[in-house]
């Protein structure tokens, strides 16, 4: 058996070994005794629906991981790319156009093939536990909205990508980089003003105490703020959250409106109080220039095996079309994914740390913050104690426990 044909295989079964010890390793850390730092708000009952939250999403994971990679393998051994490559061949006469129908039709395939999890995960389990708000007609719209938008951003970034490796030579990598970090952070740069308003309504929050209250600390810490606006959320789930979009002058805060309906004024302050954290201690620009480095290497590694014959034969590919490369390079690169996954998700991590001390220092006190985290983790069916193993391969937030044993340090707020 040809040596590429074998490591991808050994790497899809071992990144499916991998998820399925995680999920098993989460499911058998579900311990019945409410941790302490949770004993004042969450009641017995509660805490055991949400340890069946958690045992329904293990459930639905392994069965999707499985199924992925069982797809993934069978298409691999039948022969489904040389097919591909034959069809989209026998519909263009040029590479780009070829390049592009080739991914337009597996991003497709995967996309039909995900549907049904999709739809179960939204309109059967999120339904059960009472957070679904989707209809099915949203649910479609945002179908379609995603193929559109994947469409006309994936398209020409891709049919660049192509153009360079197909005209550059051996620095083909280093301008496909380029053109790629340029077109994302673009894409960064306009998405809070052109992409998300596709999928969510953002009104300002109206004036009043809450928003008094929070210009006041924003306006103590010396911070520029564009914007502070409500999501609406509720539209399709009934989970809370908050954001930060935007760089520089253009940095808004977005707060879906079930947090604003479900929580006190000082402790939506002190969620904003952690956002700003991460502007100020520049996470943002942080994680940027990481993911930056990271496709880097991602296109000088893939310059070297797109060169390489054996690859290709691997798959059975009478020609060595660029397109099928960047596919199987996808394939070769997986426990690389996984590391550099590994390594942003531990640096995200220290970040929300940081950011909840910043938090903490700037608000008067850690009291706010941490009652805010139940709050939100007691509301969103949170798992108080993922497995260490889950958290390392999955989580950019620390376990909420951990954060609030951080916080506690910061003991009770100061007189005064
Ligand atoms: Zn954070």
């Amino acid at each position: 058996m040809n040596i590429y044909l074998l490591l991808v295989l050994v790497f899809l079964a071992g990144a499916w070994l991998l998820e399925t010890a995680s999920t098993l390793l989460n499911l058998r850390a579900l311990s019945p005794a409410v941790p302490e730092e949770f004993a004042d708000v969450a009641e017995a009952q509660h805490y055991a629906r949400s340890q069946e939250y958690a045992r329904a999403n293990a459930k639905l994971d392994m069965v999707t991981e499985t199924a992925g990679t069982v797809a993934l393998a069978a298409a691999v051994l039948a022969g489904a790319f040389p097919f591909l490559d034959r069809v989209v061949r026998g519909m263009f006469d040029h590479y780009i156009p070829q390049g592009l129908a080739f991914f337009g039709i597996l991003a497709l395939a995967s996309g039909v093939l995900t549907v049904p999890a999709s739809v179960y995960r939204t309109f059967v389990l999120e339904a059960r536990f009472g957070f679904n708000r989707t209809t099915p007609a949203l649910f479609i719209r945002d179908r379609i909205k995603g193929v559109l938008l994947g469409v006309s951003i994936g398209g020409p970034l891709l049919a660049g990508v192509l153009w360079f490796f197909a005209t550059l030579g051996e620095w083909a990598w280093l301008v496909a980089w380029a053109f790629t970090v340029v077109v994302s952070l673009g894409v960064q740069y306009v998405a809070p003003v052109l992409i998300l308003p596709l999928f969510n309504t953002f009104t300002p929050l109206p004036e009043g105490t809450l928003r008094g209250a929070i210009e006041r600390y924003v306006r103590e810490q010396g911070f520029s703020l564009s914007g502070l606006f409500v999501m609406d959320g509720s539209k399709r789930s009934g989970k809370g959250n908050a954001f930060f979009t935007g760089f520089g002058k253009k940095k808004r805060i977005a707060l879906f409106d079930t947090l604003v309906e479900t929580m006190p004024e000082e402790e939506v302050v002190a969620v904003v109080a952690h956002e700003v954290g991460h502007c100020r201690l520049r996470h943002v620009h942080r994680m940027v220039a990481a993911g930056v480095v990271r496709t880097g290497v991602t296109f000088l590694l893939l310059s070297f095996v797109l060169q390489s014959r054996p690859l290709f034969d691997a798959f059975g590919m009478q020609h060595m079309s660029l397109h099928a490369g960047i596919v199987f390079f996808s394939l070769l690169y997986t426990p690389l994914a996984l590391l550099t996954g590994v390594w942003a998700n531990a640096l995200s991590r220290r970040y929300e740390f940081e950011a909840d001390a910043f938090a903490a220092r700037t608000t008067r006190g850690a009291e706010a913050l941490a009652s805010a985290l139940k709050r939100l983790s007691v509301g969103n069916l949170s798992n108080l104690t993922p497995h260490r193993f889950h958290v390392l391969l999955h989580y950019s937030h620390p376990p909420v426990v951990e954060r609030l044993q951080r916080l506690r340090a910061f003991g009770p707020p100061a007189a005064g």
